[in-house]
């Protein structure tokens, strides 16, 4: 059976890409033993991903070869997907949801999408800060919100922290993107979490202050206006710069982003792609097999290092992460995160983020 196509919604994420496919038909047929070939036909596990990156397809292949499973994937917006499941209810077809920012893994499980899982292998290899303490949800990537330095206007050298960029000395040359933003709000939740509600309103007001331009709509397009000198420092996270940096976005955008400096806050925010079994999976032993596969080291350094992401743990082999050096973890979990974003959301709105 195969997932039928969602209709994808205004993205305000990164380019919606929408796809269903069976990762590893070509592996099925290589399989040599007829009861590897009859397993392999009646094993499947059905995807829904916010994830959207075509490097993700060989990791799913290779999860193919190892297990004999099928991987049926649905790729949108997390938003559309988080509608289709709420629509489909018992009926949804996805075993497994993988989502991006744990303010959104957290709202899908407060709406009960997900079911607790116990695996003794993802206790191991996924970290109790990058995991729902219940199981409902694992870590499976880990992301930086980032400071996107252009040294001709900012020394790199006076922004070390995300305080620093409330300072006065920052203003007209600080960039945002919008209050709409996950990754804002988990940001703004982490420094509630670190610093106390107070700090968090005077740090937010600062930077408000201190506004270049209006808030953007996207990490991509405030890396651009840093790069072209429109703001002295901005907040991304650093997968979009490095994304820019292969060249994947395009040779204008490589040439833009050799003008970015990326510093790593320290100590500094982290966020997740995850992914939980959900409340009406079929195919549920299949479905924890692969959140294992993905979080595994074997499995989750490809799937971090294709999109440039970390892994769950060490800072991985990508070579253009490397060169924007290592960070300390500020140590506030994911699941505080997500309980957060409500008050953050209120606190943005009150003292003037737009
Ligand atoms: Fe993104």
């Amino acid at each position: 059976m195969q997932a039928t196509p969602v209709l994808p919604k205004p993205f305000k994420h990164c380019a919606p890409s929408l796809r269903v496919l069976a990762a590893g038909a070509a592996a099925t047929a290589l399989t040599s033993s007829l009861s590897g070939w009859a397993m392999a036909q009646s094993r499947e596990v059905r995807v829904y991903s916010g994830r959207h990156y075509s490097s993700d397809n060989a990791i799913y292949e290779r999860f193919t070869k190892a297990t004999g499973i099928k991987v049926r994937l649905l790729e949108s917006n997390d938003a559309a997907i988080i509608e289709r499941l709420r629509r489909e209810g018992k009926n949804s077809s996805a075993d497994v949801m993988i989502l991006v920012d744990a303010a959104r893994l957290d709202n899908a499980t407060r709406e009960g999408m997900f079911q607790p899982i116990r695996s003794a292998e993802l206790m191991r290899d996924v970290p109790l800060s990058l995991r729902d303490p219940q199981g409902r949800w694992f870590g499976l990537t880990r992301r930086v919100r980032a400071l996107a330095v252009n040294s001709s206007v900012v020394n790199p050298k006076t922004v070390n922290t995300y305080a620093d960029l409330a300072k006065p000395q920052l203003k007209g040359k600080l960039c945002l993107r919008n209050r709409s933003s996950v990754y804002n709000q988990s940001l703004v939740g982490d420094q509630m979490v670190l610093r106390g509600d107070a700090a968090a309103t005077q740090w937010v007001k600062g930077m408000v202050n201190n506004l270049a331009e209006p808030v953007f709509s996207s990490d991509m397009s405030l890396a651009r206006a840093v790069a072209r000198g429109e703001c002295g420092v901005g907040v991304v996270n650093s997968y979009y710069v490095a994304r820019m940096l292969s060249g994947q976005t395009g040779a204008a955008d490589k040439t833009l982003a050799n003008k970015i400096t990326i510093k790593y806050p320290n100590p500094a925010h982290l966020n997740v792609s995850g992914a939980g079994v959900t409340r009406y999976a079929k195919n549920k032993p299949e479905a924890i097999k692969l959140i294992e596969f993905l979080s595994s080291p074997t499995g989750g350094e490809g799937y971090a290092s294709g999109s440039f992401e970390y892994p769950l743990k060490g800072f991985g082999n990508n070579p253009i992460l490397r060169r924007f050096g290592n960070f300390k973890f500020d140590g506030v979990s994911a699941s505080q995160l997500g309980s957060k974003t409500r008050a953050a959301i209120q606190l943005m709105a009150a003292n003037g983020w737009q």
